[in-house]
């Protein structure tokens, strides 16, 4: 328990570094999803996605990133 609390302790600042990183990665991350979700067309609802999506025979998907729907020419998405 000690031992533990200790290593805590002496590794807390490099944590600190790494989670600081992990997070601004993160942010750099959704920020180039975020663009890539804007370079494509958007729906808010799955019903007017999939209306395009037919009449142009692509694919709607739900977006994880803008939480909107997207179309795809992709035939297999996996579940996200
Ligand atoms: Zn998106």
């Amino acid at each position: 328990m000690s031992v533990q609390s200790k290593t805590k302790k002496f590794n807390k600042e490099t944590q600190k570094k790494e989670a600081l990183l992990e997070k601004k990665e993160s942010i750099e991350n959704k920020l180039k999803m975020h663009n890539m979700c804007l370079r494509k067309k958007m729906f808010w609802t799955q019903f007017d996605a999939d209306r395009r999506a037919k009449k142009i025979g692509l694919r709607a998907y739900h977006c994880p990133n803008c939480f909107q729907f997207h179309l795809t020419s992709k035939k297999m998405i996996t579940n996200f």
